[in-house]
């Protein structure tokens, strides 16, 4: 892989929740392991009740991108201001807010929870009567109003329930079920021209797959999907960049030519 085509397109700051460092920081660390493109996509999630909190947040994160895109400083680098954008379906009107409100290069549109649920990622395991076959079924239906809705560029990390289900839990679950709804949420992306997102933070958890892995990128390609792009979902510096080379293999395994980038919402293609 030459150096020029690194892109780590899914990354967070210190305007996150759960990010650390400054937008500044980064981009000299995307400049430093030699990235051609870096998009910065703070968390946005629509259904947090804090909504000024957020607001700001957007803002801050939109503005940090926007005055490094224009400093002048990373020759070589170009850096695009993007939003992972989580659980639109919970609050559309501020999901709508947000987009609105920056002239975004790049949407993530993520499902960390379904509405009334708490995310996969703090749900309690040990509780016998936690029931995964209905969170599943009720994340992917709402995964599927999610991109009918249509405001997302790509489709953040479709298995991300397994990160925690398999991976953090060493529970086994069966994902036939959902076939047919990821299918139509595969179908719904390529019809409108949509992507789907390899986040390749399970590569570096105990996971141990991207999100999604080879039978779902297989399936997109298959469906006729094309538009992929690969960010590492980094929550600190020292994670920028992290797996993006071996998603890039993982793709040519696929029989995919080509990863992608967003730029004012349009989707640009590199050579693999
Ligand atoms: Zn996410
Ligand atoms: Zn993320």
């Amino acid at each position: 892989m030459e150096k020029q085509l690194r892109m780590d397109v899914h990354t967070h700051s210190r305007f996150s929740p759960d990010g650390v460092d400054d937008p500044s920081k980064m981009a000299r660390q995307a400049a430093n392991i030699g990235l051609s493109v870096w998009t910065l996509t703070d968390h946005c999630e629509a259904n947090d009740p804090d909504k000024d909190s957020y607001r700001a947040r957007c803002r801050d994160s939109f503005r940090a991108a926007e005055e490094l895109q224009s400093c002048g400083e990373f020759s070589g680098l170009t850096i695009l201001k993007g939003i992972e954008l989580g659980q639109a379906m919970q609050d559309t009107a501020f999901a709508d807010e947000i987009l609105n409100a920056h002239a975004y290069d790049f949407v993530i549109g993520s499902l960390h929870n379904s509405a009334n649920r708490d995310d996969f990622w703090c749900a309690d395991y040990s509780d016998p009567a936690l029931d995964l076959p209905q969170m599943l079924l009720e994340y992917y239906t709402e995964m599927l109003a999610m991109v009918r809705h249509n405001r997302l560029d790509v489709l953040g990390h479709l298995t991300y329930p397994l990160r925690y289900i398999t991976g953090e839990h060493g529970i086994s679950v069966d994902m036939a079920p959902y076939g047919d709804l990821i299918d139509e949420i595969l179908k719904t992306l390529i019809q409108n021209g949509k992507g789907i997102e390899i986040n390749t933070s399970g590569l570096r958890q105990k996971l141990g797959l991207t999100m999604p892995h080879k039978p779902y990128l297989m399936r997109y390609r298959e469906l006729g999907g094309e538009i992929i792009t690969v960010g590492s979902d980094a929550h600190c510096t020292g994670d920028m960049g992290k797996g993006v080379i071996e998603a890039y293999a993982l793709l040519k395994e696929c029989g995919f030519s080509y990863a992608a980038y967003f730029a004012a919402r349009k989707p640009h293609f590199i050579t693999l």
